[in-house]
């Protein structure tokens, strides 16, 4: 069983990008996400959704995501 330490956490902003984009998609419609490391925000350009980033973990719940604007730069 792997085990990931606490602080594990404190380098997944800086490779976010690079690994768990790869893993974690749009819990709507599977497509890719895009990190907004401004917002702390993983954004779906197609549902328009922003999906936050708690404590360092996403929260991938259609409920809890954010609505972008419709002139919100993506
Ligand atoms: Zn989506």
């Amino acid at each position: 069983m792997m085990i990931f330490p606490a602080n594990c956490w404190h380098d997944w902003r800086d490779t976010v990008d690079k690994k768990l984009l790869d893993i974690l998609v749009c819990p709507l419609c599977k497509g890719p996400l895009l990190f907004n490391k401004a917002a702390q925000e993983l954004i779906c350009k197609v549902d328009r959704l922003a999906y936050p980033i708690r404590d360092d973990i996403p929260v991938m719940l259609e409920e809890e995501a954010r609505r972008l604007e419709a002139d919100e730069e993506i």
